[in-house]
């Protein structure tokens, strides 16, 4: 849990240009991130947590499963608790969501997979990206597109039978 006061603003020199670049190590795991689009850092975090910030843009998403850390910018850290959406990749996290958009979670793979022996999970996806289409940058805790989360995801269910 991270108080409140973490939450405060950081003055910069590079606050508010239009999308970050390049990649930046996570303050909390030290992995490297890729940085979020202002629309989808608006979307998914709550209004309290944004009422403290001065501007939504610049923020980095920590995919790391074991770091809670979700978005940062410098010294400013988000957590599952200053979120709309349950971020499924990270340890823990119920539901397990991996397609945001059209509601596939390993929950549901895994049941899919014990009634029907396989999953549908990566047709069903890519034929509701064709119609009615993905909102992946507004629904999408990475603003990107999940079908390599869910292929790994399958991969891994499919690998030990079950939810880890
Ligand atoms: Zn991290």
């Amino acid at each position: 849990m991270v108080s409140s006061s973490k939450l405060k603003e950081v003055s910069g020199d590079n606050c508010c240009s239009v999308q970050p670049k390049g990649k930046v190590a996570c303050p909390e795991c030290s992995k490297l991130a890729k940085g979020v689009l202002e629309k989808t850092f608006d979307a998914l975090v709550k209004e309290e947590a944004k009422s403290k910030l001065s501007c939504m843009s610049d923020f980095y998403y920590c995919k790391t499963p074991s770091c809670k850390v979700i978005y940062f910018r410098d010294d400013t850290i988000l957590t599952q608790q200053d979120m709309k959406v349950i971020v499924g990749l990270k340890d823990g996290a119920s539901p397990a969501t991996v397609c945001y958009c059209f509601g596939w979670s390993k929950e549901k793979i895994v049941a899919e997979i014990e009634a029907t022996g396989k999953t549908m999970a990566l047709e069903d996806i890519k034929a509701k990206m064709q119609d009615p289409g993905c909102a992946c940058e507004v629904l999408n805790p990475s603003g990107g597109c999940c079908l390599g989360d869910v292929g790994k995801a399958i991969k891994e269910i499919e690998s030990i039978g079950k939810l880890s």
